[in-house]
């Protein structure tokens, strides 16, 4: 394929960028550029009336080319990019078999390594902010946040504060929090990285911890995350415990509020719903979670009727924000939509709002990213829309969330920097990235006690074939 665009084009420091169509946050529009400088948005508007304004910067101009919103992840785990195909079609609570084990064999450089590639995994699949929810490995979050800084990721960085079971940090209350208020310090005035505290699940920590780290992250203007409400088992065993369901223990410890993002929610009673949108608590919803290792799907579309803030997240399944926009659209449309006659199941447009500025919004950078408006990050990307998926084109929207592939991806932009061109870094080397990994991660997944239960593809083939063997000789 000929390129009628070229890297070399956008390193000027102010960039006037004339495609097709931007997406603006009210929809896509035509006859609109855009104005890039610092790092920030300074100008979308009409074409003419922005080229007129700018004249001093040689418009870049981009035909058949969309620009957009880099994809929110609102849910990730950096540090289990070595997983994969290790970890779903799994039972629940893959956390305990898998990614603890796994987690904890990583020493820095190893979870320098895994992040970096997730991070890189990110960027392709169109995102440009990640949440992180926090790792388990011994290690702090210093080669996280070098790894996402490297990249050129934006990432929401959590710290776990667990203060109860098997927490790497210890048990020591003060310990942890003292650990926390300098996580906070720590990166908060980074351009990339931003802090967050974190929980893994509520019963990982005491009720005192909730309430104080929830308020710590609160006072500081970061967002506290937890799990809560995605299997059954924890469902029940909460019930036991506690008398509470996960979510109703958080609302009982007073961690609750609008600086709160919870992953998952998938099983969520009426009550619980009401809880959410009473403390306007955001979530984040998890749909190729469910497809792969869930026992129900988040409510997506009756938390959007009843104003209840949710991001769309991948919770480290495949990063490819166009496959996770259908993933929502579908899970909705099978787990609600079919069964009521809902065939619009939230249409294209929510999911690709979902996808950009409501995780932004759940993520607490809704002031600084998910949207194409002056005075943002410029957190973009470069779409090709010039495509036979997308002729003839009746509703962009609906198009980008039902036919859209990240193959249309022509540049990731960052914080105003050219991340990656067509899929691949241009300031470093993503294929010695690729050559240390499958070089170092099978002596660790081998070091790891993981406990899986489901047979390989190849171990499930060969068990096909020896049934198939046996009941030909039972004939015979
Ligand atoms: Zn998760």
């Amino acid at each position: 394929m000929t390129d009628d665009i070229r890297p070399e084009q956008f390193a000027g420091d102010e960039l006037v960028l004339a495609p097709d169509q931007v997406l603006l946050p009210e929809g896509p529009a035509s006859g609109q550029a855009v104005v890039v400088a610092d790092g920030y948005f300074r100008a979308v508007g009409p074409r003419e009336a922005v080229l007129a304004a700018h004249r001093g910067s040689k418009p870049i101009e981009l035909p058949g080319k969309m620009i957009m919103p880099g994809f929110v992840d609102a849910h990730h785990h950096l540090t289990q990019s070595f997983g994969k195909a290790l970890a779903y079609g799994e039972p629940s609570e893959i956390f305990s078999r898998i990614w603890v084990p796994l987690e904890t064999v990583l020493d820095s450089e190893l979870v320098y390594l895994t992040a970096k590639l997730a991070a890189l995994e990110a960027l392709r699949g169109g995102f440009t902010t990640v949440v992180d929810a926090g790792t388990r490995a011994v290690d702090d979050t210093a080669a996280i946040a070098r790894a996402a800084r490297e990249a050129g990721l934006r990432c929401v960085l959590g710290c776990i504060c667990n203060d109860l079971g098997t927490a790497p940090s210890g048990t020591d209350r003060s310990a942890i929090l003292q650990r926390a208020r300098d996580h906070l310090e720590r990166w908060r005035d980074d351009a990339l990285v931003h802090p967050s505290l974190a929980i893994s699940i509520p019963e990982a920590a005491s009720d005192e911890m909730l309430r104080d780290v929830s308020a710590m992250a609160a006072r500081a203007g970061a967002i506290f995350q937890t799990h809560v409400n995605e299997h059954l088992v924890a469902v029940e065993r909460s019930l036991v415990q506690r008398g509470l369901r996960p979510l109703e223990h958080l609302s009982h410890a007073g961690a609750l509020g609008s600086h709160v993002l919870i992953a998952h929610s998938t099983l969520i009673t009426p009550s619980e719903l009401i809880i959410l949108r009473d403390t306007d608590t955001a979530v984040a919803y998890c749909p190729v979670a469910s497809q792969w290792k869930g026992n129900a799907v988040a409510p997506a579309l009756t938390m959007s009727e009843l104003g209840i803030r949710f991001g769309i997240g991948t919770d480290g399944t495949r990063s490819d924000g166009f496959r996770l926009m259908d993933a929502a659209e579908a899970c909705q449309r099978l787990a609600f939509g079919i069964a009521v006659g809902d065939f619009s199941a939230g249409a294209g447009w929510l999911w690709l709002d979902q996808a950009t500025a409501g995780g932004a919004a759940a993520a607490g950078l809704g002031h600084r990213t998910g949207t194409i408006e002056p005075g943002k990050a410029a957190d973009f990307l470069i779409l090709d829309i010039d495509i036979p998926e997308l002729t003839p084109s009746w509703d962009l929207g609906w198009e980008l969330v039902r036919l859209g592939n990240r193959d249309q991806i022509i540049a990731a932009f960052v914080g105003g920097k050219l991340r990656l061109w067509r899929g691949w870094p241009l300031d470093w080397d993503a294929r010695a990235l690729l050559s240390d990994v499958r070089e170092r991660a099978a002596a660790a997944v081998a070091k790891a006690p993981i406990h899986r239960i489901h047979p390989t593809s190849g171990e499930h083939r060969a068990r096909t074939m020896a049934k198939r063997s046996s009941a030909l000789t039972q004939k015979t």
